[in-house]
């Protein structure tokens, strides 16, 4: 059939090569009907994060922005059992959500996907204190999406708390909020974003690059850095 359409791509890609099973698409209608906003990445883009765990091999992935936990799925899905997903949030209820969501999908709380509750900025040094006493993994994958103020301090602890060469920090929205047309920016976010390229482009400790996409829900992009 015709396709003329960036949805009606997204559409034919959905039906035919994403495969999401019941159990994990449930976590979207469940987590809007909680109340939760509608900004879960899209099932095109969550099976890349999982391909990309899976290609990667990661054995420990950092989360920061759970929502409802549909991304936490896809990430837990590309560990293969090999290792655990930790992700941060710092809405109670968004965390209780998620938990209830990913039990359906099947994914074991805490042992497959951990949720810490708490900001970003104040859960991160405690992690790096525990990889420090040897009580906890450093992460070879990290997925930065929660709040756009820190994405900078996010990708910096990303590489700070990373096992090192090798290690994969992935930040989500990265072009969007880069427009003048962006549907969301104050101007702050605009030159944070604008920064966030320049920051990591001057950043000896990775190599990096950003790729804008479109899907059925806009124009947008991530960028994705590998540690040296
Ligand atoms: N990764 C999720 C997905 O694709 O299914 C979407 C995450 S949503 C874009 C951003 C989440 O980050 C929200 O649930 C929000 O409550 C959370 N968040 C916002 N500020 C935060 C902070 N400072 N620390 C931790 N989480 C935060």
């Amino acid at each position: 059939s015709k396709i003329d359409s960036r949805c009606e791509v997204e559409s034919h890609v959905g039906t035919h090569l994403i495969h999401v099973d019941p159990t994990h698409d449930r976590a979207y209608e469940n987590s809007r009907k909680n109340g939760l906003p509608t900004i879960a990445v899209s099932p095109a883009q969550g099976k890349l994060t999982s391909l990309l765990v899976a290609l990667s091999g990661a054995r420990n992935v950092l989360e920061i922005g759970t929502l409802g936990g549909y991304s936490s799925i896809w990430l837990a899905r590309g560990l293969q059992g090999r290792g655990k997903v930790t992700s941060l949030e710092v809405n109670p209820h968004h965390r209780d959500v998620a938990i209830e969501n990913m039990r359906h999908a099947g994914v074991k709380v805490p042992e497959d996907v951990e949720v810490l509750l708490g900001a970003g900025l104040d859960v991160l040094p405690k992690l790096a204190q525990e990889i420090k006493d040897g009580k906890r993994e450093a992460f070879d994958f990290v997925f930065v999406d929660a709040d756009w103020d820190n994405q900078w301090n996010y990708f910096d602890w990303g590489v700070k708390l990373s096992r090192g060469a090798g290690s994969t920090i992935y930040v989500d929205n990265a072009v969007l909020e880069m427009l003048e047309s962006g549907i969301v920016g104050p101007e702050k976010r605009r030159d944070d974003a604008v920064d966030l390229v320049k920051m990591v482009g001057e950043d000896s400790r990775v190599e990096a690059t950003v790729l804008q996409t479109v899907g059925a829900k806009s124009f947008d992009g991530f960028l994705i850095a590998v540690v040296k």
